[in-house]
């Protein structure tokens, strides 16, 4: 249960901000981390913690918004986004990939990541709500384990790409693993800095992107596999299960996936998250050892 000191640390950490866009940079081509200049509020958040944007705070949105909530017959939630900064870092900073709109598979057109990524120039104020989430390390990550084990797929790399610079930093005993899933090698997100975090690191981080739709990728780099994340790769990567703490994130089942399913009388097929932690399961990595949190 939460204690009293950690509920009013939690209240005073989570409250509205209004901050200004200080560089929109473009990551990849569907993916740009947005730059937030804060002022000179101090900002208490963990690496693995999110934060909030509300559609109705977007006055380019309101007619699209409002259309939605009448088909939807529902107000549109505020969207989540972690931190791809740490919080020894100066600026904050969220990384946004994308979602499409594909005809005959999509029910709706995403509202608000494409103008996150595609039309939130410098300058642009917006109003966040932060910072929360439970896909933090623990205070004694140091007396659980000395490797983590970075599981994720697409933008699920942001909040572990902040708990990694965090670690490098601030935990010189932790060893890391990071095994990151694209489709192709254009859309792997940080590339080039995880490069330079290896490189630096080179004792305490190993990066390997398993690529699934590009088998030219293996040819870009030495650390780079053809296919999907699966018991074989994990096992090979992880060869102590049982010793190392595992943080997964990235696209899973929706409540909408569950609702066509249903419709359908089927099960709904297992996305990135689902088949990653029955592989981790299959390996032996024990459940209590595994953090997750699900996109989508
Ligand atoms: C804890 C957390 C952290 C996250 N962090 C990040 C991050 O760092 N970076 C990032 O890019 N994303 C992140 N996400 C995902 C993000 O919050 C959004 O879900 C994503 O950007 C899509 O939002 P959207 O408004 O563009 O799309 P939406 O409008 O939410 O649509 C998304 C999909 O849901 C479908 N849908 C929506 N409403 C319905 C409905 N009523 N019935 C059926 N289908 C529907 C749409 O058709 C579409 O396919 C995070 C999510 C969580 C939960």
């Amino acid at each position: 249960m939460e204690s009293a000191a950690e509920t009013v640390a939690k209240r005073r950490r989570i409250r509205e901000l209004e901050v200004m866009v200080a560089e929109n940079i473009r990551e990849t081509h569907d993916t740009s981390t947005l730059v937030l200049f804060t002022g000179n509020d101090h900002l208490e958040y963990k690496a693995g913690h999110f934060l909030t944007l509300d559609p109705h705070d977007f006055p380019g949105l309101e007619r699209f918004t409002a259309y939605l909530e009448d088909v939807k017959a529902k107000r549109e939630p505020a969207r989540a986004y972690s931190m791809c900064s740490a919080p020894h870092e100066k600026q904050l900073a969220i990384t946004v990939k994308e979602e499409r709109y594909v005809s005959g598979l999509t029910k709706y057109p995403p509202l608000l990541s494409p103008l996150l990524v595609h039309r939130i120039p410098r300058g642009t104020r917006l109003v966040i709500t932060g910072f929360s989430g439970p896909y933090v390390l623990p205070d004694d990550i140091e007396s659980r384990t000395e490797r983590l084990v970075h599981v994720c797929a697409g933008s699920g790399i942001v909040p572990n790409f902040s708990i990694l610079k965090q670690c490098l930093v601030e935990h010189p005993q932790l060893k890391h693993t990071l095994i990151y899933s694209n489709k192709t090698w254009k859309d792997v997100i940080f590339r080039r800095q995880l490069q330079d975090l290896q490189a630096e690191h080179p004792d305490r981080l190993a990066v390997v992107h398993a690529i699934t739709r590009d088998p030219d990728a293996v040819n870009r780099a030495r650390n780079v596999r053809t296919g999907r994340i699966n018991e074989a790769l994990l096992k090979e990567l992880i060869p102590d299960p049982t010793a190392v703490v595992v943080y997964c994130c990235g696209p899973g089942i929706t409540r909408y996936d569950r609702e066509a399913a249903k419709e359908k009388g089927e099960a709904p097929a297992p996305r990135f998250l689902e088949s990653a932690l029955a592989s981790l399961a299959a390996i032996g990595v024990p459940d209590d050892n595994v953090r997750r949190e699900m996109y989508g």
